[in-house]
């Protein structure tokens, strides 16, 4: 027989989204629970940008500088390298925000600050190696999910259960809600190699004929992602390890002394992309918001901002009725409604820079031309705030209208055999 536990929401996924709306309802005073399937946040994630309006978030949480004392780096511009010509996209210097950079920092780090924050107070618990399996169902409405744990069996009784579940969400394949595909024309390969004395400071994006290379500073080692053509990881690793390194240090040749770190294809992590978007997000008794709502392309790396901003979103129109122990369609109606619109945007942006630049540069053979954009971005340094305003802030920006309040509740739900 199964575990039980009752909490006043449920949510699926201890992601940047889950984690950040975990926080927010128990500050709020809703007890929550959050399912995480992984036994810790210790994994290569996909992207590991705290976006200007994500720090003003932590600002207004009077978090930002306990945060900030983890270690970063802080990314004041945005380079690009095409060919040899490199660029400044995009400056941060003039957003109206506390902090006019982005912060590098390893998502596990981000995720356990939160985590930590979070067991303050006594209507938060997450509870690792609990993967999600199923929805539990009541004469049409959505009112738990059934979960596998190192304990056995977990049903979960909640008014709200909250699919934050990522690109793959189970939740919202289970709530049978229907997506819209937008498809993308590639892939990422995900590696590390080490940094040295001397080497630049800054994170860099380089566009060359058939192939672009970002690389991260994560202080002595640099996060690297290889962008190939979707579908197309079989056939690099046909050619060998060997032919992938030698093109690596002719696209970087910074790296030509330390490709060789490179020793086997377990180092090399394929993250697929996607861009995808629900219909409908909710259903009586369950929502799904960030990637599990909206799979966003690493272009412009905006996907953990947005799911962000979507538990924002969430908790402000929710933890009131949360706490009153009821949440009506209209309220996930009004959810969907607020954030549909910032997505929707930024989607239609990747997704133009994935049809218009990276499909050309991927298949291009000769010598790379910067596009016109980039051109007058570099020409006209005003214009560099306008990528920085949008990559850095965003459209609709949240900010917390949530009350600190203390749970109303036992903490942590119950246990019943
Ligand atoms: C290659 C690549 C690079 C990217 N780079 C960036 C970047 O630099 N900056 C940026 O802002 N965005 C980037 N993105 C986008 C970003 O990763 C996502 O938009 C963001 O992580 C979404 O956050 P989330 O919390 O909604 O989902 P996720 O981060 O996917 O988190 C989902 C969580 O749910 C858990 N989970 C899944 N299924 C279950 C289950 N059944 N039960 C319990 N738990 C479950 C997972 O383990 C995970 O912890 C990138 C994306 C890709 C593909």
């Amino acid at each position: 027989m199964a575990n039980r536990l009752t909490a006043g929401c449920c949510i699926v996924g201890g992601g940047p989204c889950g984690m950040m709306l975990g926080y927010l309802l128990a500050r709020a005073g809703v007890e929550v629970v959050v399912l995480e399937k992984h036994a810790d946040f210790l994994r290569d994630f996909r992207g590991d940008t705290i976006h200007p309006s994500t720090l003003e978030l932590m600002h207004e949480l009077g978090l930002l500088s306990d945060f900030l004392a983890l270690p970063h780096q802080e990314v004041r511009e945005l380079k690009a390298r095409f060919g040899d010509i490199e660029f400044i996209f995009a400056d941060f210097s003039h957003l109206p925000t506390h902090c006019k950079f982005i912060a590098l920092m390893p998502q596990w780090d981000f995720l356990n600050f939160l985590s930590e924050r979070g067991r303050l107070y006594p209507g938060f618990r997450v509870i690792m190696r609990a993967e999600a399996t199923d929805l539990v169902e009541e004469a049409g409405a959505v009112v738990g999910v059934r979960a596998n744990t190192p304990d056995g069996a977990l049903e979960l009784r909640s008014p709200l259960v909250v699919g934050c579940d990522g690109r793959h969400s189970l939740v919202r394949h289970k709530a049978g809600l229907e997506v819209e595909n937008f498809g993308a024309p590639m892939d990422v390969l995900w590696f590390r190699v080490s940094r040295k004395p001397g080497d630049p400071a800054e994170a860099m994006g380089l566009f060359e004929a058939g192939h672009i290379f970002v690389m991260i500073n994560r202080g002595d080692y640099w996060q690297c992602g290889y962008v190939i053509p979707k579908g197309s990881f079989g056939e690099v690793r046909r050619r060998g390890l060997t032919q992938f390194c030698a093109q690596l240090a002719r696209t970087m040749p910074l790296f030509t002394d330390r490709v060789g770190e490179l020793a086997s294809w377990d180092q090399i992590k394929l993250l697929t992309v996607a861009v995808d978007r629900l219909k409908r997000w909710y259903r009586r008794g369950l929502i799904c918001i960030g990637d599990a709502a909206h799979a966003m392309s690493p272009v412009g790396g905006v996907g953990i901002n947005l799911a962000v901003q979507d538990a924002v979103a969430a908790a402000n129109i929710l933890a009131e009725p949360l706490r009153a122990g009821a949440v009506g369609e209209g309220l996930l109606r009004r959810v969907q409604k607020r954030r549909e619109f910032p997505t929707r945007v930024i989607q239609r942006a990747q997704v133009l820079v994935q049809e218009r630049v990276i499909t050309g540069v991927l298949g291009q053979r000769e010598e790379i031309r910067p596009p016109l954009l980039v051109k007058l971005l570099w020409a006209v340094p005003m214009l560099r705030r306008i990528p920085a305003r949008i990559l850095g802030i965003g459209i609709r920006p949240e900010h917390i209208r949530t009350a600190e309040r203390p749970a109303a509740a036992k903490p942590g739900g119950v246990w019943q055999k």
